[in-house]
């Protein structure tokens, strides 16, 4: 009988897990390797690459109602309301009919994270969170760089340092958060992407 019944509890609890989207959320300043890192990941485990700018991006470029709206936060370098994101998130996870998602560059404030937590927490685990640590001058230099070749209109000085305060102000209480609960794995983002993707393979690896 108490067998049976561990069974079933077996069967229920992994019905559950295996329903449930796994989730690594990828954070760190502007410029600081997220979207290049998740590539690599994506290219030895599997992984399918969700970055909540892009999809921003992709949802502006439709020119629809809210295409204004995005492209103000972007070149700012502030937050876009967390209904919209998220629901960018959930309806590319759903289409894309895969389990384990990278999500790169989401939640990036309090705000994101409790909109997150309302809508997808009974639909997606949050396995850890990998942080790119990287010096804010680095990241201004990293962006100017990019924004030779990127065409994106934050990809300047200006929006850079505005991105960067968010981020300071924003998003590093949110790696606090989840490092609190011990689920944050920070890599070293100062160095050349291969060296980066050594230390992120380890991570990876272990799991
Ligand atoms: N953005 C946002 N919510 C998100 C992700 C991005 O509002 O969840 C906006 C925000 O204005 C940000 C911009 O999109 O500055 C670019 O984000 P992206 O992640 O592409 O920049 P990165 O950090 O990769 O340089
Ligand atoms: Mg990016």
């Amino acid at each position: 009988m108490l067998f049976k019944h561990i069974l079933q509890r077996l069967f229920k609890a992994t019905l559950t897990a295996m329903s449930k989207f796994n989730v690594v959320f990828v954070l760190g300043g502007p410029g600081a390797g997220k979207g290049t890192q998740c590539q690599k990941i994506v290219e030895e485990f599997g992984y399918v690459h969700l970055s909540a700018g892009d999809l921003l991006r992709a949802e502006r470029a439709k020119e629809g109602e809210l295409a204004e709206m995005i492209e103000g936060h972007i070149r700012n370098g502030t937050i876009v309301p967390v209904e919209v994101t998220c629901q960018l998130l959930r309806r590319a996870m759903q289409e894309s009919c895969k389990n384990d998602f990278l999500i790169d560059g989401f939640p990036r404030n309090e705000e994101n994270m409790s909109g997150w937590q309302k809508e997808m927490d009974d639909k997606a685990d949050v396995k850890f969170v990998l942080f790119f640590d990287c010096p804010e001058e680095e990241c201004v230099k990293r962006c100017i760089k990019r924004g030779l070749t990127s065409g994106r209109t934050d990809d300047n000085e200006g929006s850079t340092r505005k991105r960067i305060v968010t981020y300071n102000t924003s998003t590093t209480k949110i790696i606090d958060h989840y490092n609190s609960l011990g689920l944050v794995r920070k890599i070293n983002a100062a160095q050349d992407a291969d060296k980066v993707f050594m230390k992120v393979r380890e991570v990876f690896s272990q799991r």
